[in-house]
């Protein structure tokens, strides 16, 4: 079965010729679903078939200076975006900010996909990940189909150290959010790369994955979408 794989290239690269050739260089006929996130300024410009934003502003319009509403986002057909990420939730964002911009997304018919996760040590066994993983998807999805929602499970430590979770433990957390929450699909993102990929994929209740660093070569991100 396809699964779904967002490239989230953060703040990266840095100009629009670059990720304009960053773009044409991943295959458009892999295995998988392929979703690039390119940093918002560059979204009308770099052509490929599903975009996605790296975060959004849940109200539409007004005196908000520097934000991106969602509505902006569906004006230029733009299919995904990525909101609470870890990196957001550092500079302030908290669970009922996702909320708010989780619903102005789905009221502009583009599909989130919500970052959970938390923790800074990988010794938290899967019973304590439950816990606190809880209390953001009761609050991130109050009031919201879930079934319209992609929920990325994402460890704060494993994000960008080079140190990733197994493969089972991302399966037992996808089962809990899919069969609780109702999430349209769970995707696992923290650390993945060409060489751990495959078994994240294996997993039937893991939808895809959320790959940062990694999909900036593609020559590696090309692999892992066609896996
Ligand atoms: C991310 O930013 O969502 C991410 C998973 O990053 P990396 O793959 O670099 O750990």
């Amino acid at each position: 079965m396809k699964k779904l794989i967002i490239a989230n290239w953060k703040l990266n690269p840095t100009t629009l010729k670059e990720a304009q050739r960053l773009a044409g260089s991943i295959s458009s006929k892999a295995k998988n679903t392929v979703v690039l996130c390119p940093p918002t300024i560059f979204l009308s410009q770099v052509g490929f078939k599903n975009l996605g934003a790296q975060d959004c502003f849940w109200q539409e319009r007004g005196a908000f200076t520097g934000q991106t509403s969602a509505l902006q986002l569906k004006s230029l057909k733009i299919k995904y975006c990525i909101v609470g990420h870890s990196e957001k939730r550092a500079t302030g964002d908290t669970d009922e900010m996702v909320n708010a911009k989780v619903k102005s997304l789905l009221e502009n018919k583009i599909t989130p996909v919500m970052c959970v996760g938390f923790g800074t040590t990988v010794e938290q066994d899967d019973l304590e990940v439950v816990d606190i993983l809880r209390h953001q998807l009761d609050i991130g999805l109050k009031g919201v189909d879930a079934s319209k929602v992609i929920v990325a499970y994402e460890p704060v430590w494993a994000i960008g150290t080079g140190k990733n979770a197994s493969p089972e433990h991302a399966e037992k957390i996808s089962l809990f959010v899919k069969t609780k929450y109702n999430a349209s699909k769970v995707l696992y993102g923290g650390s993945v790369n060409l060489y751990n990929a495959k078994p994240f994929l294996d997993q039937p209740n893991i939808g895809g994955l959320l790959v940062g660093g990694e999909s900036l070569i593609p020559s590696h991100f090309n692999q892992i979408i066609n896996m």
